[in-house]
């Protein structure tokens, strides 16, 4: 499908970048108490510019030997060399289901009583998923096409075929420290760097550095998808800030994690870093760290499955006025990850990940909720190694409705957790680089015409929070968990940066004589 191009003397096309003068329109909260809200609009002047140049981009996954890192390996090469494979339903051709940038569509507008959609990727110039080169640490020595073939995710008469390919890839020494995950990943771990934490910072550095250059790239994003850790300690003087981190790396502090450590390393190398799991990696030393270096960090835990719904279902409830008062969800998988998170230390990272999750909405609506209220919210995760990772999610919603009536909806999902996961690690990748290359100014008229003043996304990339199960904002940002509302800004970020107004849906033109 073509690009979309937008007619429009606001929107300017060179070599270098695609230039919107775009008016922000929000609402000003002027006072907010018990007497009543006064509230007055706001209109800003921007310039919002787009890098049209698409970099050679690589990924390198922390724990590329698991079930997602495999698995996304699999599924970029499968696409790539546009693979079909024999199943029992018949002919199976690869694709990128699930990724919001590859198999989602924006509305644009309406011809007649007809609406015309364009893919998302269509937007704005993304790097495309063929193009995206792959590298990696994990703890277990297996090349890939084995690692593929452990985590029992993907179809075996596709796996015959990408084998060959996959085994030629074998992961990077990675660091271990055991108390950060389960001790049951001792039997794997056999492929680790020794030394200090500063010369494993120093190692992971080069390590990134020799990426780079070997496959000439121009940007490398680094994502972890290995084990959930358990929780950082946050402690004064250790990791409360980005010098004394980094002094507490010098002195190798117990309590830097891995993940921290492989954090640092990237905003050292000036790389995006992707956190895919539920531990606080981003420690207020490392979120010092990355606005110091200037470098994008986003997470935490890739939304998948049962968050995903949640994210929605409480919104519908709660937007429509009716009031959750119980939220209750148990799952069961038999994964490495699952048998991670059988510890308690690692389940407990996970539940406090997804605890917070229907927070914002019920907050929002103070004719259902009093201040502090909240549904009851009870997550369970179990380890049942027979279903392997096609992960069992069993969630019960209890809703009260008028007049003292109850409801309640009862949700069962069966599914591969992996492949759930995948194209969200995809649309990571390509937005957060996409990110990388916008820019906006605030102008007081648009005749300024230099080059001079334009700002970039703050260093917390809160965009991403619609892939992301406990999304992290920056300092004084509102949190937002709502599915729609995530979206919503992702999309209308999107337009904005081809100077179209956000999709109101109000139809007007439709509506009235
Ligand atoms: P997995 O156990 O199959 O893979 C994790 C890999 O990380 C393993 O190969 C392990 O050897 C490796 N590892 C552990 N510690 C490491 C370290 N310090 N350095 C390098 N490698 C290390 O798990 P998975 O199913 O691929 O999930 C990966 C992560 O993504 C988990 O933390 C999980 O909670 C998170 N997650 C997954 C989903 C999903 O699959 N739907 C959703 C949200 C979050």
């Amino acid at each position: 499908m073509a690009n979309i191009r937008v007619n429009s003397p606001n929107v300017k096309y060179t070599e270098e970048f695609i230039e919107a003068k775009y008016e922000y329109q929000t609402t000003k909260i002027e006072s907010a108490d018990e007497s009543g809200i006064v509230v007055s609009p706001e209109s800003h002047k921007l310039l919002i510019r787009t890098q049209a140049k698409l970099p050679k981009t690589g990924v390198m996954l922390v724990g590329w030997g698991g079930n997602n890192g495999t698995t996304f390996t699999a599924a970029v090469l499968a696409n790539k060399l546009k693979l079909q494979w024999e199943t029992i339903r018949g002919v199976q051709t690869a694709n990128w289901y699930g990724s919001i940038t590859q198999a989602s569509t924006v509305l644009l507008g309406v011809v007649g009583n007809e609406e015309v959609y364009a893919p998302m990727n269509a937007l704005l110039p993304m790097i495309n998923p063929d193009d995206i080169e792959i590298d990696g640490w994990d703890i277990s020595g297996m090349n890939i096409g084995d690692a593929m073939h452990r985590a029992q995710v993907i179809d075996i008469n596709l796996q015959k075929q990408l084998k060959p390919h996959l085994d030629k890839f074998v992961p990077r020494k990675s660091v271990y420290y055991p108390d950060f995950i389960a001790a049951n990943q001792k039997e794997r771990a056999d492929n680790l760097m020794t030394g200090s934490k500063s010369e494993q910072l120093d190692k992971i550095r080069a390590d990134i550095r020799d990426f780079k250059s070997s496959k000439n790239l121009d940007k490398v994003i680094v994502l972890w998808t290995a084990n959930t850790e358990r929780f950082s300690e946050i402690l004064p003087g250790v990791n409360d800030t980005a010098d004394n981190l980094l002094k507490s790396i010098t002195e190798n502090h117990s309590e830097v994690s891995p993940s921290t450590l492989f954090a640092v390393a990237a905003a050292f190398e000036g790389c995006t870093y992707i956190n895919g799991s539920p531990q606080n990696t981003f420690v207020p030393g490392m979120i010092e760290l990355a606005e110091r270096k200037n470098v994008f960090i986003a997470g935490d835990d890739f939304k998948s499955g049962q968050t995903k719904l949640k994210s929605v279902l409480v919104d519908f409830l709660v937007t429509a006025g009716i009031k959750p008062v119980s939220v209750v969800s148990y799952n069961h998988l038999g994964n490495n990850d699952g048998y991670n998170l059988s510890a308690p230390q690692q389940f407990r990272s996970k539940e406090i990940s997804k605890s917070n999750v229907v927070d914002d909405m019920v907050s929002s609506n103070r004719i259902l909720y009093k201040p502090g209220e909240k549904p009851d919210h009870c997550v369970v995760i179990k380890y049942v190694p027979y279903v392997g990772d096609s992960k069992r999610a069993m969630d019960e919603y209890t809703s009260e409705l008028m007049l003292g009536g109850h409801n309640t909806i009862a949700v069962h999902n069966t599914c591969e957790d992996s492949l759930l996961a995948t194209p969200i690690i995809l649309d990571l990748i390509i937005l957060a680089e996409l990110c990388a290359r916008i820019s906006i100014k605030s102008v007081s008229d648009y005749t300024d015409a230099s080059n001079d003043g334009f700002i970039n996304f703050r260093s917390v990339l809160s965009l991403l929070s619609y892939l992301c199960k406990a999304p992290l904002v920056p300092a004084g940002a509102p949190l937002v968990n709502a599915l729609f509302r995530q979206r919503a800004a992702i999309e209308n970020v999107l337009r904005a940066c081809l100077s179209l107004p956000p999709n109101n849906n109000m139809m007007l033109e439709h509506r009235f004589q």
